[in-house]
């Protein structure tokens, strides 16, 4: 549906985005996740048209964006960070004035009606846009990405500057309007894309440094696998079970958190899946109970302070080429960048 390939912007000699690639199918919900300035609204303001690219190629549903972009743009809806709402209307009204700015065919009181009730605003849908509240206004710009039923919406910052309860009802609004769309949408607060996105691209400093699904991400970037288990019965017991699992590196018993029962962290030997196999032991060996059995994984928080070379780990990474090695394929590619950036400044 989105394929971005070699996607550079610079704005004279600063340089916002470089060498953007990645392929969005139809139905997707990706979230471009990434610090203020990272390059989120630019990469979006050029998918939309709105911005030229200076090197890259920008497909929607097949259509250039810089050689088609009338067709390439039908396709599309766009929520920018400030919704060019005029106040002076009424929400109909402007409904009315967006569909003949995009010379929708569709017939147009149902088309109009159906989008208001979609997006809830019935009943603000004849009072004047600047009486309405942020989270009104936030729904109007969306109802103004959705006239002319575009597959994909963007929609940049959409719930920058609501209060707790807007987002919520926003979110809501999203994952509805995801049912039948591809959306991307930005934001820099991490929560936001974990509650609504099931992929994530993340961008720092122009740079793309990550894309995958939350979980994968904090799969493929924990450097430690090691398994926790809270087991009952006795230590010895446990520990001849555990030991029994073929590719084990090494047990720890980390002591009685629960009373009868010890805890104790267990280090694959590579990065093999040994649950179902540690289950299996366990469950065999008498007297004893596996009560708990967790991974240690990354939240979503620490993966992005990680890739962005703000924790302790990340800066790790960032100075020492051969741990990278090791590391995925993304970040060693964001360590190269990062080098070159740091050679091109000196
Ligand atoms: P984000 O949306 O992630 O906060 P932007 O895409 O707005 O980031 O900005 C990316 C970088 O490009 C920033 O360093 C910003 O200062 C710069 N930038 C954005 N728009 C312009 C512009 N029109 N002229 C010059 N620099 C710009
Ligand atoms: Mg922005």
């Amino acid at each position: 549906m989105i394929e971005v390939s070699g996607l550079t912007k610079r704005y004279g000699s600063h340089l916002a985005v470089k060498d953007a690639n990645f392929t969005i199918q139809k139905g997707e919900v990706v979230g471009f996740l990434g610090p203020n300035g990272a390059g989120k609204s630019t990469i979006m303001n050029i998918l939309t048209g709105y911005l030229s690219l200076t090197q890259g190629k920008v497909e929607i549903d097949g259509f250039d964006i810089m050689t088609d972009p009338e067709l390439a743009k039908k396709r599309i809806g766009y929520l920018p960070e400030i919704p060019p709402l005029y106040l002076d209307m009424t929400v109909r009204e402007y409904l009315f004035f967006i569909y003949d700015l995009k010379k929708v065919k569709f017939p147009k009181d149902p088309h109009i009606d159906e989008i208001i009730r979609l997006v809830r605003i019935t009943e603000v849908a004849d009072r004047l846009i600047k009486n309405l509240s942020k989270g009104y206004r936030q729904r109007v710009g969306i109802a103004g990405a959705l006239v002319g039923n575009p597959d994909v919406l963007i929609l940049d910052e959409p719930t920058v500057g609501l209060d707790p309860k807007q987002i919520i009802e926003i979110r809501e609004l999203i994952s509805k309007l995801g049912k039948n769309h591809t959306i991307i949408l930005s934001s820099h607060i991490l929560s936001e894309v974990q509650a609504v996105c099931k992929r994530v691209i993340i961008i720092n400093r122009g740079h793309i440094i990550a894309d995958d699904t939350p979980e994968a991400l904090s799969k493929k970037l924990s450097t430690d696998h090691s398994l926790i288990a809270r087991i009952a019965g006795k230590e010895e017991d446990a520990l001849s079970a555990i030991n029994s699992v073929r590719k084990i590196e090494t047990v720890e018993c980390l002591g009685e958190y629960e009373k009868g029962t010890k805890d104790y962290r267990i280090y694959p030997a590579d990065t093999t899946d040994i649950r179902g196999e540690l289950i299996k032991r366990l469950a065999e060996k008498n007297r004893i109970n596996l009560l708990s059995l967790s991974s240690n994984e990354l939240t979503l928080e620490q993966i992005f302070l990680r890739l962005t070379g703000e924790d302790e780990v990340g800066k790790y990474f960032n100075e020492d080429m051969d741990t990278a090695i090791e590391v995925d394929e993304v970040i060693v590619d964001a360590v190269d960048e990062a080098i070159s950036e740091m050679e091109e400044e000196n």
